[in-house]
């Protein structure tokens, strides 16, 4: 199953994928998480990276292209991937579909998690980050057992820099004017499947389960098996 998740900052895609990670047998694969492995190098592309990222722009496309093309070449990519925070664009959307297309491959849906801008906000800057394995939480709504350590890996978590609040409005604007377009690009190609983002995250969960439903899921044993089909 190949499948992205499309929605504005701070709409839970990334929750959303962690718990559909577990659910699936695919992995998540994350511009972002892969963009801020880069920024955190102690190199000039990381510096620039981590530049446009703070400003809440997007990185340029070609930059992105090459970590995401690298990323599904790794073999657990081979049974399916839940794409989160990729495409963002047009033309990153253009560009994905011509490499499946090469692949004989195809997307199987592209479920977008609507939320209003008013809360975007509130979930932004509550939102904690493990420094290691960039697992999420957030300090009201999906608080760690322990205040400031990762359930998953014990790692610190810490407020991404470009959650502020200055930063967030930009990232905002940066979603309406370049990665809205999308809702309409997929919806033309009779993709598309838009949830409530509203509410605990297991109950967005059900809301994409239910989307997700008539989408044929590998069993657990050929899962990790490694088919180039769709
Ligand atoms: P969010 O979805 O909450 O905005 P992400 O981790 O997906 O968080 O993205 C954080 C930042 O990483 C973006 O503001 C942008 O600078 C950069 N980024 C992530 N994905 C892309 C992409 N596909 N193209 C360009 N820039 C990206």
């Amino acid at each position: 199953m190949r499948f992205v998740l499309l929605g504005p900052p701070g709409a839970g895609k990334g929750t959303q994928a962690q718990a559909l990670v577990t659910r699936f047998g695919i992995p998540q694969i994350s511009s972002g998480d892969l963009l801020r492995a880069v920024a955190r190098e102690d190199s000039d592309l990381g510096r620039e990276f981590a530049g446009y990222m703070d400003r809440g722009q997007l990185v340029p496309d070609e930059f992105v292209l090459k970590l995401i093309s690298e990323r599904f070449r790794k073999k657990d990519a081979r049974s399916g991937f839940i794409l989160d925070g990729f495409p963002r664009n047009v033309s990153q959307a253009e560009a994905l579909g011509a490499r499946l297309d090469r692949a004989g491959l195809k997307l199987d849906k592209v479920v977008a998690v609507m939320l209003p801008d008013e809360e975007i906000l509130e979930r932004i800057t509550g939102r904690r980050t493990c420094r290691n394995c960039d697992a999420m939480y957030h300090v009201v709504f999906e608080p760690p057992k322990k205040p400031g350590v990762c359930d998953k890996c014990g790692g610190e978590l810490y407020q991404r820099d470009d959650d502020g609040e200055d930063t967030v409005r930009e990232r905002i604007k940066v979603y309406d004017a370049m990665t809205r377009p999308l809702l309409d690009y997929y919806k033309r190609l009779g993709l598309l499947a838009e949830v409530d983002g509203k509410g605990r995250p297991d109950e967005v969960e059900k809301r994409i389960l239910t989307v997700l439903e008539n989408i044929a899921v590998p069993s657990q044993d050929s899962a990790g098996g490694g088919s180039a089909g769709s």
